[in-house]
């Protein structure tokens, strides 16, 4: 058990998602959300809540120190209590909490979703990877699966009865996909191939507690062109099956190892060996040569997914910290400390341990809202029910910040619970404290789902550019219009964030200079402080908004210190943290190559 109790922020989670975004009110003008109102939003999202605390957190540090084990026959055994939480998971609806009704999903939108997703992985990140790579696998076979198994096949998995994985990864061909080499050869059956190579690094490549895996694998056909497109992807089952979904004999996709890691230990990934000892059956989804664009199909989703892991775990490693620093007694207060008879005061009294709770409380706060706003949009763009200029905007939007939601927020993730650590001492450093696990556990955010380098150079090589930099001007646009609307409220801290977008806009030209002149080193030598910059102004321009929405509450009457540390939080992001992003500017532009030519003693 852990030594500080988990707890989950719902007075943020509602504030941010209802009052905020008013999410309920834009979601009720869509069809297909009819059947939901903020009633049952609210109480999901608490009952996620209860779940995250009660089955999955006290699973999660026993998990991580027992690890997973694979026998001989490739068969993965997983934490003790795992199997417990994944039936709380299939039976209660969790897996398909987004997905269609027709095949066994609650409907939900994906805001909501990804509110219960935020509070499942802030208590036990490595068990509610399975979930989350079972379900991104089944909407891939309900799309593009061969078509009497789209639906059967999709629910078996939404239902949990069925897990799914990812498999992308080989040794030679981790942030290059296009260099795999796993082969598909055609049988006389057509649709299906013979699969022979290696993956690695697969999450969730085999549990002990679903009866099949459904592997989605890239692998290259005979004759394909070289690089990306000549990859398709297969549909490769653990057991084969029958259409109507009758488990017959064992297919070769065999897990012939386990890779001992740094964090997420109760999450097995596997290298899955296809082919090695008996033939592996793939069943081809879509046509040949279409494997990147279908598994793209995913990436937004992905990517969102991977950026609320950063926040979660810095959700929690708050909120450990927070309660940890109220307890914790240790010297006098400042004022007193030269008096060996003061009264002793909990570190929190300290201000040095104010500094860190603070830019971890604004950190996660802020990072929720981007993260939210952009699920909402990625549910607003999606429906008929909306003019498709207001959609194309919307989708725009998405595009623009996807990169941002990934990489800023599994960076400052990291960041967080690294803070976290240091507010606990010792104790932060000792495994009987869950912080330590946090650190280890979101170090993988950044690396996978595309390493936020690659995030990064998406950002700046191909998002800034997307139709003509329209995404990025009507960002811009739209940011400014905030600024102004708030600068009567909050003139000072409106006036520099208006200020750091100019900054944002300077140095995106400047980059882009770089790049008509051909100099593409020189600009995505920046690719990565850039990010970090625009990053760190759409967090400053969330404090701002959510400070805007809390100033309104409080002059209608509604006081309380939760409204006015929103207040407080924006004017702690600008003083504090937007200056960062202004040097940040500063430093790209200043043009420097210095690491381009250092030999690095190569
Ligand atoms: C715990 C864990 C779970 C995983 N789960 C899965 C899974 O379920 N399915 C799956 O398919 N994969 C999975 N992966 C693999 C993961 O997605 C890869 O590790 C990741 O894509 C990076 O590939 P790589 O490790 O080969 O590093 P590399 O690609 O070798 O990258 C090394 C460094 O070089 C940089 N780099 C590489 N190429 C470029 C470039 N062109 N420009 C600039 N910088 C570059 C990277 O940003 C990085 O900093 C997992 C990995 C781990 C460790």
């Amino acid at each position: 058990m852990s030594s500080i109790a988990f707890d989950a922020d719902l007075q943020d989670i509602f504030f941010t998602v209802f009052e905020q975004l008013d999410a309920d009110g834009r979601l009720g003008e869509i069809a297909r959300f009819a059947d939901f109102d903020k009633e049952t939003y609210q109480a999901t999202v608490e009952e996620a809540a209860r779940i995250a605390t009660e089955v999955l957190n006290p699973i999660n540090g026993p998990g991580d120190r027992q690890g997973c084990k694979v026998d001989d026959d490739g068969n993965v055994t997983t934490p003790e209590g795992y199997a417990e939480a994944w039936r709380t998971f299939s039976e209660g609806g969790w897996i398909g909490m987004n997905a269609d009704p027709e095949v066994g999903g609650v409907g939900l939108p994906n805001t909501i979703a990804m509110i219960c997703t935020e509070l499942f992985s802030s208590a036990a990140t490595a068990f509610s990877m399975y979930p989350g790579l079972t379900a991104g696998a089944a909407r891939l076979v309900h799309k593009f699966a061969p078509e009497a198994w789209q639906l059967p096949v999709a629910t078996k998995m939404f239902t949990g009865e069925w897990g799914g994985t990812m498999c992308l990864t080989e040794a030679g061909a981790g942030t290059a996909v296009g260099d795999n080499r796993t082969r598909a050869t055609p049988t006389d059956e057509p649709g299906v191939y013979l699969l022979e190579g290696e993956k690695i690094f697969i999450s969730g490549g085999d549990a002990d507690f679903y009866d099949n895996v459904v592997h989605m694998v890239l692998a290259r056909t005979p004759d394909a062109p070289s690089g990306s497109r000549g990859i398709s992807i297969f549909l490769v089952p653990k057991f084969e099956f029958d259409d109507d979904m009758n488990l017959g004999e064992r297919n070769g996709a065999k897990v012939v190892g386990l890779e001992h890691k740094m964090g997420i230990n109760g999450s097995a990934t596997c290298v899955l060996a296809l082919g090695a000892d008996k033939p592996c059956k793939g069943w081809l989804l879509g046509e040949e040569g279409q494997g990147l664009p279908i598994m793209f199909h995913l990436m937004n989703e992905a990517r969102i997914g991977v950026g609320v892991q950063g926040q979660s775990v810095a959700a929690a490693a708050y909120t450990y910290a927070l309660k940890y620093a109220k307890d914790r007694v240790q010297g006098a207060s400042v004022e007193n400390f030269k008096n060996p008879d003061a009264p002793r005061v909990a570190i929190i009294e300290h201000p040095d341990v104010r500094r860190m709770l603070m830019t971890m409380k604004v950190l996660v706060e802020t990072m929720r809202a981007l993260l939210y706003r952009v699920a909402l949009y990625e549910d607003l763009s999606h429906s008929d029910d909306l003019e498709e200029s207001k959609r194309k905007k919307l989708a725009n939007r998405v595009d623009l910040l996807v990169p941002i939601a990934k990489a800023h927020c599994t960076d400052l993730g990291f960041d967080v619970c690294v803070t976290g650590v240091q507010v606990l001492g010792g104790y932060g450093y000792i495994n009987e404290y869950p912080l330590e696990q946090l650190v280890r556990d979101a170090k993988i955010m950044s690396i996978y789902e595309g390493t936020n380098g690659v995030q990064a150079m998406d950002l700046l090589g191909r998002k800034l550019r997307m139709k003509g930099g329209a995404l990025f001007m009507e960002w811009l646009g739209d940011s400014q219009k905030l600024v102004q609307k708030t600068s009567g409220d909050f003139p000072a801290e409106a006036e520099a964030i208006g200020k750091a977008l100019g900054h944002v806009g300077q140095t995106a030209m400047h980059l882009g200079a770089l790049g008509q002149k051909g100099k593409l080193a020189d600009a995505m030598l920046q690719a990565t402080p850039f990010q970090a910059m625009m990053g760190h102004v759409v967090l400053a321009l969330e404090a701002l908004d959510q400070a805007r929405v809390a100033k309104a509450k409080i002059e209608a009457g509604e006081d309380s210190a939760y409204l006015h540390g929103k207040l407080l939080n924006l004017t702690f992001f600008v003083k504090n943290l937007l200056p960062e992003a202004i040097a940040t500017g500063k430093a790209i532009q200043s043009g420097d190559t210095s690491c381009l030519d250092e030999r690095l003693f190569a």
